[in-house]
C-alpha cells in the first residue's frame, strides 16, 4: 500500500485500524514533530475557558469553589503545581476530588514551578511522573490528563517532549485577566472574544476578578467551558466537512479514529 498523507487522513476508521496494523499510523505520528499547541478555541461559540494556574492558596481555592457552586454551568481548568496538590490536600482533604467531581479539569504545570527552559528532557519527564503521582494520590485514582501549561509560558523542547510522551495538548492563552480586579472587570472582561483561553491564577486579585466577572458573563450570555470541550469543538470544526482533513497532530488522529 502506498498512500499519500492526504489519502491516509481520509481513511475510514476501519481503514485506519487496518493501516495501523501495517505500521502506517506509527509512521504518520512521527510526522508530527511537536505536540498539539493551542492558544484559543473556535470563534463560533460564545464561550471562553477560564484557566487558573499554580493553585498555591487553599483559601482562595475554597472561595472559588463556593463561587462556582453558584454557577454550576461554568467549568474551569486548574493548572496546578505538584507541591500545591499535596499541600492543599493536607489542609483540606478531598478538595481536588471535589473540583474534579464537579466537572472541572486539572492540568500539568510542573512539580514546583521550575522553568522548563532550564530543564533537560529527562528531568522534565521525571517531573511529570512526580506530578502525576501526586495527582493520583489526591484523587485516589490515576486520571487521564489532557492539557499541560508550561511555567512562564515558555515553549521549550523539554516541555514539548513531556506533551508528546503523555499526549498532552500544550496550552497557552489568548488573553489574561490578571491585575487590579476593579479595572479588569471594568475594562478587560467586556473585551472577551469567542473561544478565548483566559489566564488567571489562584490568588486574591484573580478571585475578586472572578467574583465580578462571573455575573457579567452570565448576564451577557457567555459560557465558561473546559479546555476539553473547547479543544474538541475546535477539532470538530476543522474536521467537519471532509472527515479527517486537517492535520494538527496526534490528538487529531485519535479523534478521527474514535
Ligand atoms: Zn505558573
Amino acid at each position: 500500500m502506498n498512500l499519500t498523507r492526504r489519502d491516509f487522513l481520509k481513511l475510514t476508521g476501519a481503514g485506519l485500524l487496518a493501516a495501523s496494523a501495517s505500521g502506517l499510523v506509527a509512521a504518520s505520528a512521527q510526522e508530527a514533530k511537536s505536540a498539539p499547541l493551542i492558544y484559543r478555541g473556535s470563534s463560533r461559540h460564545r464561550y471562553v475557558n477560564l484557566s487558573y494556574d499554580d493553585c498555591y492558596l487553599v483559601k482562595r481555592m475554597q472561595d472559588l469553589e463556593k463561587l462556582l457552586d453558584d454557577y454550576p454551568e461554568f467549568k474551569i481548568n486548574l493548572f496546578a503545581v505538584g507541591t500545591a496538590l499535596l499541600n492543599n490536600e493536607s489542609k483540606d482533604p478531598g478538595i481536588w476530588k471535589r473540583f474534579y467531581d464537579k466537572g472541572h479539569e486539572i492540568g500539568y504545570h510542573s512539580w514546583d514551578h521550575t522553568n522548563f527552559g532550564v530543564m533537560s528532557t529527562e528531568a522534565a519527564l521525571a517531573d511529570y511522573d512526580k506530578w502525576h503521582d501526586a495527582l493520583t494520590q489526591v484523587l485516589g485514582f490515576a486520571p487521564t490528563v489532557r492539557f499541560g501549561r508550561p511555567t512562564y509560558g515558555s515553549l521549550s523542547p523539554s516541555f514539548d517532549a513531556v506533551c508528546r510522551k503523555h499526549n498532552l495538548v500544550n496550552t497557552m492563552w489568548s488573553t489574561g485577566w490578571g491585575g487590579n480586579p476593579t479595572d479588569v472587570v471594568k475594562y478587560t472582561v467586556p473585551k472577551a472574544r469567542n473561544g478565548d483561553i483566559i489566564l488567571l491564577h489562584i490568588r486574591t486579585d484573580d478571585y475578586h476578578t472572578s467574583v465580578g466577572a462571573y455575573p457579567w458573563m452570565r448576564d451577557n450570555g457567555w459560557g465558561a467551558v473546559t479546555l476539553s470541550r473547547l479543544y474538541d469543538d475546535l477539532l470538530m470544526e476543522q474536521n467537519e466537512s471532509t472527515g479527517c482533513d486537517v492535520y494538527s497532530g496526534p490528538s487529531l488522529m485519535r479523534t478521527c479514529i474514535e
